[in-house]
């Protein structure tokens, strides 16, 4: 049998991270097993669509290079299948479990289902939708429910709860669950609207899309006992199912939007790499078993496997998040990158930026920063001729510093091209000035990066200075001398 599975979301927002890991998890799962995975989008809950969500969410997936088989909306891309656009179809499947007595008509209004609810709370019980003295249609009989539909009395269709079974299954990552049908909710399936709920349309859909695998988040786990209770009402075989673990915040809270930005959005806005952020968040609740820490989604399709992945929530850290984009700006092609940044840099009008000398200061100073777009900033002295401020007055101490002083100048006046081409001249010009001020090398290098660049650290000076040039170079010293 091949493997189908299908990533699901609902258009109540912004793709979420969480939501990438288990668009991506689906994804790799069925690659590695030459499946198909396609793309649902679960908007039966009309009260929390968000406009252009849907559009977000599968731009965001497109760029973190998840894409899906199959789908009706055929594209540049396929997909997704709809759920608002089948409403008739789980119509019709609710109906089928009421005629063959697994679901029911429940005419409660809100009042009633309110007092119920405060009921159980002042006893001291869970809230749970209590058959036996409700409005339904046990209770009221068959003759009262046949009367009631026909004067369209307000009804939803729920679930049959059996109450003294035991529901089993198993999870390929929790292993095996239990639990008692006296503990689950006689789950509606069919709103007032006649809308289907997500428990419905979900165990549908899973069935007629033929999906094998159902992987996903583990805040669904708690469903899964009604969604196995549906497909023993249908009669119908239910997939295997995979709940991933939860992602967790570094201080081991749940991973929401109260603690900032968890949006893909917001990831690509801060200039994270899509193959960065994607071989991070593979590994957040899954490992290969070896030391490999990088991997190409293709070589992640590979070595995928649900028996690797774990059941304790993932921390997601920031910090190696950031290690990680810096690996990759060091591994990225050059010319490519070059052409990311240079619009940034037109945008600030700096002067230096034919591509080959961009390319040059790229490789610089990619070792430096964990961002493509850092360089802007931290490169300014080379791109550009007006320097940052120096804070303080160290400036002004070493403008006092009259060993410094002639050092400075003796390097200023005997600086030739070749000096900034060729390393041992570098060094040996620097040996010199120093000695001329009779200075330790180091006591002098340091200053003389502050002198040109106005910064502390940076790149190694040699070839710092060297794409300076010995043109800017001496006119800033001469602007420090003067
Ligand atoms: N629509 C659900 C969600 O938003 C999907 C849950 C599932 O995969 O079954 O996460």
């Amino acid at each position: 049998m091949s493997v189908r599975v299908r990533f699901a979301p609902s258009p109540t927002g912004y793709l979420h991270i969480g939501s990438l890991r288990t668009a991506l998890y689906n994804y790799l799962f069925a690659k590695h097993h030459g499946g198909v995975c396609i793309l649902r989008i679960e908007d039966t809950d009309r009260t929390r669509f968000v406009e252009g969500a849907i559009e977000e969410q599968i731009e965001s997936l497109r760029w973190a290079g998840v894409v899906f088989d199959e789908g009706p909306h055929v594209g540049g891309n396929y997909g997704p299948y709809v759920q608002s656009e089948r409403f008739p179809l789980y119509r019709e499947y609710g109906m089928k479990l009421v005629a063959s007595g697994h679901a029911y008509y429940a005419f409660d209004t809100a009042e009633e289902l309110d007092a119920m609810r405060q009921r159980q709370q002042n006893a001291g019980i869970a809230p749970k939708y209590d058959r036996a003295t409700m409005r339904n249609q046990y209770t009221v009989g068959e003759a009262e429910t046949q009367r009631l539909l026909a004067e369209q009395a307000p009804h939803v269709i729920r679930l049959k709860v059996p109450l003294t079974a035991e529901i089993r299954f198993h999870d390929e990552v929790r292993g095996d669950v239990v639990m008692h049908g006296r503990e689950i909710d006689d789950q509606i399936l069919l709103k007032s609207d006649g809308f289907p709920t997500y428990h419905l349309a979900n165990v549908v859909d899973d069935h007629l899309m033929e999906i094998t695998h159902v992987i996903r988040a583990e805040e669904w786990l708690p469903s899964t006992p009604k969604h196995v209770l549906l497909y023993e009402a249908f009669g119908w075989k239910p997939p295997v199912f995979a709940h991933l673990p939860l992602l967790l915040n570094p201080d081991r809270s749940k991973m929401s939007k109260r603690h900032g930005d968890v949006m893909v959005h917001d990831f690509r806005g801060k200039g994270y790499f899509p193959d960065a952020l994607v071989n991070f968040v593979a590994f957040c609740g899954w490992n290969p078993g070896t030391e490999q820490e990088m991997f190409t989604l293709e070589e992640l399709c590979s070595a995928f496997t649900l028996e690797r992945v774990a059941k304790a929530g993932a921390v997601f850290d920031y910090k190696k998040l950031d290690w990680m984009n810096g690996e990759y700006l060091r591994k990225k092609d050059v010319a490519e990158l070059t052409s990311a940044l240079l619009p940034a840099l037109q945008e600030r009008r700096y002067p230096y930026i034919e591509p080959d000398y961009v390319s040059s200061v790229i490789s610089l100073l990619r070792e430096r920063v964990a961002f493509l777009h850092d360089i802007t900033e931290f490169g300014d002295y080379l791109f550009g001729d007006v320097l940052q401020d120096v804070e303080g007055s160290a400036l002004a101490d070493l403008r006092a510093d009259d060993a410094f002083v002639t050092a400075l100048r003796a390097w200023r006046d005997t600086v030739t091209d070749e000096d900034l081409a060729d390393h041992d001249r570098f060094k040996g010009l620097a040996e010199g000035a120093a000695a001329a001020g009779g200075l330790k090398l180091g006591k002098f290098m340091k200053p003389l990066r502050l002198v040109i660049t106005h910064r502390d650290v940076g790149a190694d000076l040699f070839p710092t200075l060297k794409l300076i040039g010995k043109r800017r170079c001496i006119e800033r010293i001469d602007s420090f001398l003067s």
